[in-house]
């Protein structure tokens, strides 16, 4: 039996290339230099690349949410530059200990799972409100497809530990018995959402945060899984950081299969960045050209897998066979403003394929970008306009 699993590192390479002004290339973030002039003096796990003189940028890494976060930051000066990514990644680390990490007992997820079949439900804060509002109009939008409730499914199959461990010898997909079992607890028309004082609710446009919070009713045995989102919402979340620093005028931050990009670089040329080729995972398959702020998301079988006798269970699962997705898509990446959004649809789009992920995406006002399994490159009209070859 032949095992296979990437580690945080390669699944960051494998997902979506970054190309900054020092780079134009193609050039994975991640295989930039450290150290040089400008360097940074070393302070524990991060670390900082060159600055390419006045302005930056100056980079980091580190790792966050299972996987590599890297940050170019462009501001008047190195200590700016540090300030901001050191804040970035406390609220990073703080997302998942308090809001969305299944795993921790002081995460708003784990408390909202184990109050699964408890008749008084558990109280959302105000942002997870919005979150599983927004979530759960994607699963009606994208019809089931994208269902944040499979969270009994992916810990079956143990996707945390693929991304987490370089070998995992012994693996093995779960049994039919299990699998069943854990797909009737599935299932986003199984939960309820219920304002305070009022009925059901269950649109939202968008992911922007909400004042009232909403009471969340799940059947027993059902466990939230954000993983389809986590990397989206944190997007969000640096956006609005940023929008609170002034003193930052541009940058790139990159988070597993998400990036942001925010304001400009001084010399006024625009963000590139690279899209993995699925087939060939240190290749880019083209570049986005983009102005300005944007989320970059992508979703694709090569993010996350393990391989047993030459299958690829990939982390992607359908909802309706709570199995790896089996799709013709190799990978898919949606641009748009919103993050978590972005995000949601990435991995939605994934499973529905280009026909009716792009109908999707079209009603987010979202570009998508589908790389097929033989090949072929699909994109929406404006996709078109910022992606080249
Ligand atoms: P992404 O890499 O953004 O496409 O998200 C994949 C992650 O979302 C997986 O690792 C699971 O934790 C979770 N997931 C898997 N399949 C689904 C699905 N159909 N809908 C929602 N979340 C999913
Ligand atoms: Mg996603």
């Amino acid at each position: 039996m032949k095992l296979f699993l990437r580690t945080a590192m390669s699944a960051l390479m494998a997902a979506v290339l970054l190309c900054c002004g020092c780079a134009d290339t193609g050039a994975g973030m991640a295989r930039q230099p450290e150290g040089g002039p400008g360097a940074e003096d070393g302070d524990g796990a991060r670390k900082t690349n060159a600055g390419q003189g006045a302005g930056g940028p100056w980079q980091y890494a580190d790792t966050a949410m299972g996987t590599v976060v890297q940050q170019t930051i462009y501001a008047a000066d190195q200590e700016t530059a540090r300030d901001f990514s050191a804040q970035a990644m406390e609220l990073l680390w703080g997302l998942e200990r308090e809001k969305i990490s299944w795993r921790l007992e002081t995460s708003e997820v784990y408390q909202a799972n184990a109050s699964a079949g408890s008749e008084e439900g558990f109280l959302l804060s105000a942002d997870l409100s919005a979150l599983l509002e927004s979530c759960t109009l994607l699963w009606e939008r994208s019809e089931g497809a994208f269902d944040v409730t499979l969270g009994a499914v992916t810990r079956l199959w143990d996707i945390d530990k693929w991304a987490a461990e370089s070998s995992q010898e012994g693996f093995e997909p779960p049994g039919e018995e299990l699998l069943n079992q854990a797909l009737d607890t599935c299932g986003s028309q199984k939960l309820r959402l219920v304002e305070e004082g009022s009925a059901d609710v269950r649109s939202a446009e968008s992911s922007a945060s909400r004042e009232s919070r909403l009471r969340l009713f799940m059947p027993e045995g059902m466990r939230l899984d954000l993983g389809a989102v986590g990397k989206g919402l944190a997007m969000e979340r640096i956006s609005a950081l940023l929008a609170e620093r002034p003193d930052v005028d541009g940058a790139v931050i990159s988070l597993g299969g998400s990036i942001l990009t925010y304001g400009g670089k001084p010399d006024g040329t625009p963000w590139r960045v690279g899209i993995v080729n699925p087939f060939d995972t240190a290749e880019s398959i083209g570049i986005l050209t983009l102005e300005g702020s944007w989320c970059v998301s992508t979703s694709g079988d090569y993010e996350r897998y393990v391989e047993v006798d030459g299958v690829r269970y990939h982390h992607i699962l359908d909802p309706k066979t709570g199995a790896p997705a089996v799709s013709d898509v190799r990978g898919v990446t949606i641009l748009m403003k919103d993050g978590l959004l972005g995000d949601g649809l990435s991995t939605a789009c994934f499973i529905l394929g280009p026909e009716k992920g792009m109908a999707l995406a079209a009603r987010y006002g979202a570009e998508a970008l589908f790389v097929m399994a033989d090949g072929r490159i699909e994109m929406s009209d404006g996709m078109k306009d910022v992606f080249r070859k």
